[in-house]
């Protein structure tokens, strides 16, 4: 089969290998709407899962099942399904911990394009069928589903990490495809001031329409002096980081009240340590607690999303910038990434 690979750190190319095969509890899955994500461009660019050779990109994937193992009860060839990017083990201990997104170690539930081949792909393999895809309903189009393996859940789990609760102000640091969900998030889980910091005219856009009360620019000053600023001195009650860097979170601690939380689901590149500012610590007893984490994977947690785009309390159609149709312009679509033009917020790719 045909598939888009990373060759090596910084090189990616058109590579031929075997289809893959289904183990009893597997499926084998045909995408039919794909999308890169900036977790692709740190793999092959910022080599920030080590170096990998021939190792197929793309964990965001909606797809059609070609093929399923005996023991699996809940799918069969021809369903239309939602494929998480977090596909864990769901019997391992860290699992039964309530922490599947590092079953059988660190960050090991995200297996495509990490720890095995990819969804960009003619064909790619699903560990725990039954419990890692979800039917795609009908009346939700694939190009939006995709939004949900990836940037919705871990742009919601910000909001879930913070404690997103009713009335609470919030500022979310990055408004990628990532924040844009956080800031969505945070909105239904009942923020009211929802600060959202970034500049790209077009993700400030989609920032207010999914609940942003403010913009903060970061190119005009430090953030957490501009939210002092605006909250008369006190702060907001929590933080969600989906943008920036390790110095971000100094800011966060700095704009957070006491009590408050910070929810970050931010991917760290650069810098050994992270540094919390002492005195706005609370000299150590200030209770502003730092949460940060990779988003949780697997069916039910699919399903629920899904559920809030049938019934319409989430438009993910907003985030979809650029549309490319055929499978060989994933190539493309990746090197949109890469440059994040201005005016891009997430390419998708349809296959069929
Ligand atoms: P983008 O690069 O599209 O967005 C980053 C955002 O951060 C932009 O809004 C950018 O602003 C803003 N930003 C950049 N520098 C600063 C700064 N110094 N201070 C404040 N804001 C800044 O990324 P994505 O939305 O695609 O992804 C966000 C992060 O989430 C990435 O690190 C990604 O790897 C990670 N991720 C984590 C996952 C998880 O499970 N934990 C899963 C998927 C992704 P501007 O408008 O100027 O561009
Ligand atoms: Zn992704």
């Amino acid at each position: 089969m045909k598939a888009f690979a990373m060759l090596e750190v910084g090189k990616v190319g058109w590579i031929e290998k075997d289809s893959p095969k289904a183990g009893p509890l597997d499926a084998i899955v045909r995408p039919i709407a794909i999308a890169p994500c900036t977790s692709d461009v740190h793999t092959v660019w910022a080599g920030a899962i080590g170096d990998r050779k021939n190792m197929i990109l793309g964990h965001e994937a909606v797809g059609e099942v070609v093929e399923v193992g005996k023991l699996v009860k809940d799918f069969k060839p021809g369903d239309k399904v939602i494929v998480p990017a977090i596909t864990p083990d769901w019997g391992s201990l860290e699992s039964q911990a309530g922490f599947p997104q590092h079953s059988t170690g660190m960050l090991a539930g995200w297996k495509f394009s990490n720890f095995k081949d990819g969804v960009f792909a003619e064909y790619f393999h699903v560990n725990e069928a039954d419990a890692n895809l979800a039917h795609l309903p009908e009346g939700v189009n694939p190009a939006d589903a995709v939004m949900l393996t990836d940037m919705v859940t871990t742009g919601f789990h910000g909001a879930e990490l913070a404690g997103v609760t009713l009335g609470d102000s919030v500022v979310v640091v990055g408004i990628g495809p990532v924040g844009l969900m956080s800031v969505a998030g945070a909105n239904l889980m009942g923020a009211s001031h929802l600060y959202a910091v970034g500049t790209r005219p077009k993700c400030v856009e989609a920032a207010k329409f999914y609940g942003a009360t403010d913009i903060i620019n970061y190119k005009d000053g430090d953030i957490a002096d501009q939210i002092l600023e605006k909250t008369h001195g006190k702060g907001v009650d929590k933080v969600i980081i989906a943008g920036g860097n390790v110095d971000t979170f100094a800011q966060a601690v700095k704009m957070l009240k006491p009590g408050g939380a910070i929810g970050s689901v931010n991917y760290l590149g650069e810098g050994d340590y992270i540094k919390i500012p002492r005195v706005e610590w609370g000299v150590g007893m200030g209770h502003k607690r730092i949460n940060a984490g990779l988003t949780p994977g697997g069916r039910l947690r699919m399903e629920k999303l899904v559920s809030l785009v049938e019934t319409k309390k989430l438009d993910v159609s907003k985030l979809i910038t650029h549309k490319f149709t055929g499978f060989k312009e994933v190539e493309p679509a990746l090197m949109l990434m890469k440059d994040k033009p201005a005016d891009l917020i997430k390419p998708v790719v349809v296959i069929e």
